[in-house]
């Protein structure tokens, strides 16, 4: 696949974490809109959306990542893959090839990975030999509904693979979450918000969140009240499973 040349990988987001992109677009052409591909096309990385769903990769990230965590003073706790793009995105093995790499690589150095995806975890991540530190694995899930998902999220995984690949490494021992945002309004799709939860009852964590950035999920009527009434349920069925509710 095409490669990109970079200077440095490891960067501290303004939200706070730490994170490594080790591509430039995304596979998944997700029309939420997906923020990342909008500043891409603002700053001239993508140039049109064909472009940003051909992803780059970019060479030597391990080696990359690798110098930078040794020259650290302060290691960060702990690295976020990724913010802009999808670090097991379908139909670029290079990239999940290299995302492996760099989850090795900063745990050589001591330092815990926390990925998120909307494509397949490959079982390998529950090596704990080549993966030694508590990394923690997570989702995207809002629908399970296949209909949804080829209109938001067209060149993700299905939803019923991705969640199987997710509970593998459950059964194997990894800590897992499941990220279920942008959540739909009811005028976008009419669905049943416990059957997302049943389907990934299994993970230690469930991050809940709305649909801000669209203008037909914030035009629908009632919408803070129906987002505190789904975000209740959540609550309720974190508390009698022990999950954690973020
Ligand atoms: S998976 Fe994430 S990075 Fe990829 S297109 Fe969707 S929102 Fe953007």
């Amino acid at each position: 696949m095409e490669t990109i040349a970079r200077k440095t990988l490891l960067y501290k987001s303004g939200l706070g974490f730490w994170c490594v992109n080790h591509a430039v677009g995304c596979s998944h052409g997700c029309k939420y809109p997906c923020y990342a591909y909008m500043m891409a096309k603002t700053y001239g990385r993508a140039k049109d959306y064909a472009d940003w769903c051909r992803p780059k990769l970019v060479a030597h990230a391990a080696e990359l990542l690798d110098t930078e965590l040794e020259h650290k003073r302060k290691k960060p706790e702990s690295i976020n893959l990724c913010l802009t793009t999808d670090p097991f995105m379908v139909g670029y093995p290079e990239i999940s090839a290299m995302s492996l790499k760099l989850i090795a690589v900063a745990n050589g150095q001591g330092v815990a990975c926390s990925t998120l995806t909307k494509g397949l975890y490959p079982i390998e991540l529950a090596d704990r030999g080549r993966f030694p530190l508590e990394n923690v694995h997570g989702i995207s899930l809002v629908s399970l509904d296949e209909g949804f998902r080829k209109r938001w999220e067209p060149g993700a995984a299905p939803y019923a693979e991705r969640i199987l690949a997710l509970k593998a490494l459950h059964d194997a021992g990894s800590a897992t979450y499941a990220h279920i945002e942008p959540y739909p309004t009811p005028n976008l799709i009419a669905q049943d918000l416990s059957a997302i939860l049943q389907a990934v009852g299994f993970v230690d964590k469930i991050y809940f969140g709305g649909w801000n950035y669209n203008a037909l999920a914030t035009g629908f009527p009632d919408r803070l009240s129906f987002y505190d009434g789904q975000a209740e349920i959540v609550g309720r069925f974190c508390a009698e499973r022990g999950i954690e509710f973020r």
